[in-house]
């Protein structure tokens, strides 16, 4: 997607971007490309499709939750930064811990922290099953099935709090993992299916409640 089409999808998703996050977003581009050459950070590198996949997919998250209503949050398997940097550049009141196994990927995350003059996020280089916080909201992009991301992430998830997963199509997942790993300590709140704008992939975004 273009520039243009950029602004104008995330308005559609209640986004008004200012100048400065704008410029934000592109220095990112700048650095992913420059540090893509050296590490293996993404296999997209078209800035337009860049934009579309990465950025404008990370703020999705905004169909299913209003992240104004929350303060802390963790990313887990951030990989790049995905959705963790993108959501910390349009929501800045989020307190952010990026989390990943590969301490190679948080070298690049802590470069784009101090490039952007971003503030009040960190990385943190465990695996999610051993890590030990709580966070209103946890999100995993592209990271695991349902069944393990539950495994994995609901012990970081405040009660009352949600996991967000950002995922591809889920349909054949969902039906037989996900509906038998509910239990009686969490539930799923939500769930919707949309395609991406311009060129239609399927995405899911699923919302489990800690309760
Ligand atoms: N969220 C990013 C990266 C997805 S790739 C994106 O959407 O582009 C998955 C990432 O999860 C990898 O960087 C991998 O190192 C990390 N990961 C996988 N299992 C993990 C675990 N148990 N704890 C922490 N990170 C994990």
């Amino acid at each position: 997607m273009t520039d243009k089409e950029f602004i104008e999808e995330i308005k559609l998703l209640g986004i008004n971007p200012t100048q400065e996050q704008l410029s934000q977003l592109e220095e990112y581009y700048n650095l992913l490309i420059e540090w893509n050459n050296k590490m293996n950070l993404t296999r997209i590198t078209e800035k337009k499709e860049v934009y579309l996949k990465h950025f404008y997919d990370s703020l999705t998250i905004n169909k299913i939750i209003n992240l104004n209503d929350y303060n802390t949050l963790c990313d887990i398997g951030t990989g790049a930064g995905f959705p963790g940097i993108v959501l910390k550049i349009f929501y800045p009141h989020l307190e952010i811990t990026l989390v990943d196994a590969r301490e190679k990927k948080l070298k690049f995350l802590d470069e784009v922290i101090k490039k952007l003059n971003l503030k009040n996020i960190s990385t943190k280089h465990i695996r999610a099953e051993e890590y030990s916080e709580k966070f209103d909201i946890v999100t995993a992009r592209a990271v695991a099935n349902i069944q393990k991301l539950l495994d994995y992430t609901m012990h970081l998830v405040k009660k009352n709090g949600y996991l967000i997963a950002l995922k591809g199509d889920i349909d054949s997942e969902l039906v037989e993992e996900v509906q038998t790993q509910i239990n009686k300590q969490y539930t799923i709140k939500n769930i919707i299916k949309f395609n991406l704008p311009v060129e239609g992939s399927k995405r899911s975004l699923i919302l489990i409640k800690n309760k």
